[in-house]
């Protein structure tokens, strides 16, 4: 038994502070409770926040392996497939430096308070073993989802599709796609199709920029949205250029969006419309994208999210919605029993020095990833 004695705790869906002890068993909280427990370990928490530990909802964890590379040059330039630097280096690199490259980055991770990452995998299923593999003994838990390179491929037929998508999933949690410029339709729906039957997570990079909603208007007629909404993915990353009715059909549909705002301003593609996305109850996550171009660190993702959505908008924006971002609306998008603190749920906290008045505010603005003096997930305490 852990106690987490004497922390401010953001407790619950609503991140409500309260004063009060933490008490947890095995993988799970079992009770909050302003009494004092006698035995088990104790984590002294007086000063501090115990918090939900975060969801990095999007990353291409594999691009490690090229931090910084590229910068100045387009977004077609540095990732577009098949061709994009980052392909280009991921191909040249030996499968040793990859590894050592992505568990750094998962090291980064869980110093800045992560324990929950959904991964866009590259290269079909030795993609998704190697990843497997790198990860082997680092306790973060890991949400995959897979692509085959025979997706892009424009005569491929809708068996093959099938075989290929129903064999990735036995081996991770979804599909991730990289968009619609590179994918007919036809095969997104079907992929999609296959990954609702089997309960898994279908996602795709969806308006991401504004020249990207113009060719797709031009092309079909209708907003890279629409087509996506169209294809009932479960996931949406970026749209951080909506047009139209585009909004309210993501809305309407119930998929969730994974707005990455520190990779939308390091490509100069724009800010995502935060705040129209939740007047629109859309339920938003927060991913930090490329491992290439940003640092897998969600305490600096809420704070630019924060900061850009505010000016963007030049009124008031509610930290604790950004901070459910990284926490419990993931959870509830990937069915993970994490997200926040409460009785039953699995005990993934950090525990954090407290530096203001406002314990979100103070985790948002005022935290590095040395001010996290605890982590523990499912149960085990990590540092
Ligand atoms: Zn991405």
């Amino acid at each position: 038994m852990i106690i987490i004695e004497n922390a401010k705790i953001l407790y619950g869906e609503d991140m409500d502070a309260i004063k009060a002890n933490i008490v947890i068993e095995d993988d799970k909280i079992i009770e909050i409770t302003k009494d004092k427990i006698k035995n088990g370990k104790k984590i002294d928490a007086s000063g501090c926040i115990a918090a939900p530990a975060f969801i990095n909802s999007h990353v291409h964890i594999g691009d490690s392996i090229a931090r910084d590379v590229g910068d100045g040059k387009t977004i077609a330039e540095i990732v577009k497939p098949p061709n994009g630097l980052k392909h280009r280096i991921l191909e040249e690199s030996n499968p040793d430096e990859i590894i050592s490259s992505m568990r750094q980055s998962m090291g980064d991770m869980l110093a800045s308070g992560t324990t929950t990452f959904v991964d866009f995998r590259e290269g079909g299923l030795e993609g998704i073993n190697l990843l497997e593999e790198s990860s082997k003994d680092i306790p973060i838990r890991k949400i995959i989802l897979g692509r085959d390179n025979s997706f892009f491929d424009p005569d491929v037929e809708n068996g093959e599709i099938k075989s290929i998508t129903k064999k990735l999933l036995r081996s991770c949690d979804g599909i991730g796609l990289s968009g619609f410029g590179e994918i007919r339709d036809e095969v997104v729906a079907l992929i999609s199709k296959i990954c609702q039957k089997h309960g898994k997570i279908s996602a795709i990079h969806t308006a991401e920029y504004e020249e990207l909603q113009n060719d797709s208007i031009a092309l079909t007629g209708k907003s890279e949205v629409q087509r996506a909404v169209e294809a009932d993915l479960t996931n949406l990353i970026h749209v951080t250029a909506p047009v139209g009715d585009d909004l309210k059909l993501i809305s309407d549909r119930g998929s969730s969006v994974v707005s990455c705002p520190r990779s939308n301003g390091t490509l100069s593609v724009g800010i995502p419309p935060l705040n129209d996305m939740l007047k629109h109850k859309i339920n938003v996550l927060l991913g930090t994208d490329n491992i290439m171009f940003n640092s897998p660190n969600m305490l600096r993702e809420m704070e630019y999210a924060l900061k850009v959505t505010r000016g963007y908008y030049r009124e008031y924006f509610s930290p604790t919605e950004i901070f459910k971002m990284a926490t419990i609306n993931a959870a509830n998008a990937f069915n993970l029993n994490t997200g926040c603190i409460k009785e039953g749920n699995t005990a993934d906290i950090i525990i954090v020095k407290e530096f203001s008045n406002n314990p979100i505010l103070s985790l948002i603005n005022r935290t590095n990833p040395d001010d996290i003096i605890s982590l523990i997930t499912e149960g085990n305490i990590i540092y």
